[in-house]
């Protein structure tokens, strides 16, 4: 508009975690000037890896978006069958990749490379990469937003809240925290991810690319057993972790455990707000139960990207409404899947027998009649699509 100045940027990203970074790649791919994208992001540690401890399975969907993006990492391990279990109850059900008519049900990628590959993908991408420390939205009206950082100011049109954190969203604390490791397993079965439910909480055991016999173990348990096992060495480790889940992979051999994550569901209650929107764990936070945050994140980021495509042409419109428009259409997705990601952990944990047993006829229903699986599958797959 001929007597407005510009503001610094069209989009300003505050997180380059893997759900800001996806979206940064997804605009720089349609946008007719990148370099008026900005991502905003923690200075990368070491060799440019940000040390996180997270095995991230993801589905067909994701993997496809982030390999369009030339961002896949270099090493992923396959999810070909997933097999879910109760403890001490005699159902099972089994999800197989051909079921489905895909090569695969997901993959498994070590947080750190994600976050590798992305940051590679995003240096090549012509994006603004701002890294002189933490970033804060400082404030917002009807003409565009404020970033501070290390003691400056950015303006910007749109702000994407990507920094992992909904706000002050309320949580629902699912009384659990999860403990993770590695694990080798003397009769290891390529491309198998188990879950397996225990009245503590689930216990999930994933391929890793580390090695067609090494799982990475994600054990959600109640607060207090996470500081008994954090304290264990390897060997006390390797026999509580047997005895939890059985011998289905012969014997397994822990390392310690390298991380202990606090659980609880956040839904931040508005995805947009005039000029901002948040994507990924800044707009939920989700049980790690069949592992679907980083899926739903990605899904935030491309719908997004899709609503802001044609606005970043003309960028001198008002592009609240198309923020608004996005927050409606994440919103089934969005129920959908911490639905199923709340209602899983907190149904096998009940201890009711009755309801326990239910559960596990559930499963065994489930592994006889394909198709009521066939839902849960495609969900777990793909997300709902919006
Ligand atoms: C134990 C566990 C296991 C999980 N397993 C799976 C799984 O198997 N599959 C799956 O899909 N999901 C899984 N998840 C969920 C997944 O980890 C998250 O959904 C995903 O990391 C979200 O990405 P994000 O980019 O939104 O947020 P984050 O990964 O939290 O990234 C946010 C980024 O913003 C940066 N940041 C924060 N504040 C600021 C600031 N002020 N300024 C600048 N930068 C800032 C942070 O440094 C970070 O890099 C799991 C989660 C947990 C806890």
């Amino acid at each position: 508009m001929p007597g407005m100045s510009l503001p610094d940027h069209d989009i300003a990203i505050l997180g380059g975690g893997p759900a800001g970074s996806a979206l940064a790649l997804l605009l720089a791919r349609t946008a007719p000037r990148p370099d008026r994208i900005a991502l905003f992001r923690a200075p990368l540690r070491g060799a440019g890896h940000a040390a996180d401890p997270r095995s991230l399975a993801m589905n067909h969907g994701s993997q496809v978006l982030l390999a369009s993006l030339g961002a896949w990492p270099r090493v992923a391990a396959e999810i070909r069958t997933v097999h879910v279990s109760q403890r001490g109850r005699l159902g099972r059900t089994l999800i197989r990749h051909d079921d489905y008519g895909v090569p695969r049900l997901g993959s498994v990628a070590g947080y750190s490379a994600l976050h590798q590959a992305l940051a590679e993908a995003v240096a090549k991408s012509g994006v603004q990469v701002i890294e002189d420390g933490q970033a804060r939205l400082a404030r917002h009206d009807a003409q565009g937003a404020t970033i501070e950082q290390a003691g400056r100011a950015w303006s910007c049109a749109v702000a994407v809240q990507a920094d992992g954190t909904p706000g002050d969203a309320a949580p629902r604390d699912y009384d659990q925290h999860a403990v993770l490791t590695l694990a080798r397993a003397s009769l290891p079965r390529a491309g198998w991810a188990w879950e397996r439910f225990t009245r503590e909480g689930p216990l999930a055991l994933l391929p890793h690319p580390a090695g067609p016999d090494v799982h990475s173990v994600v054990w959600c348990c109640r607060p207090e057993r996470a500081r008994q096992l954090q304290a264990m060495d390897e060997a006390e480790f390797s026999r509580a972790l047997n005895a939890a889940f059985g011998t289905r992979l012969g014997r397994l051999s822990a390392q310690r455990p390298d991380g202990v994550f606090p659980l609880a569901l956040r839904l931040r209650p508005a995805l947009a707000e005039g000029r901002t929107a948040a994507i990924g764990n800044a707009a939920q936070t989700l049980h790690p139960v069949a592992g679907q945050g980083l899926n739903l994140g990605l899904r935030d980021a491309a719908r997004l990207a899709l609503s802001l495509a044609g606005w970043l042409r003309q960028a001198d419109t008002d592009p609240a409404p198309l923020l608004a428009q996005y927050a409606q259409a994440r919103q089934p997705d969005r129920r959908a899947t911490a639905g199923v990601t709340d209602f899983l952990p907190r149904v096998f944990a009940t201890g009711l027998p009755a309801v326990e047993h239910a559960c596990g006829l559930a499963l065994l229903g489930l592994d006889l009649a394909a198709p009521l699986r066939a839902p849960l599958a495609r969900h777990l797959l793909q997300g709902l699509r919006a």
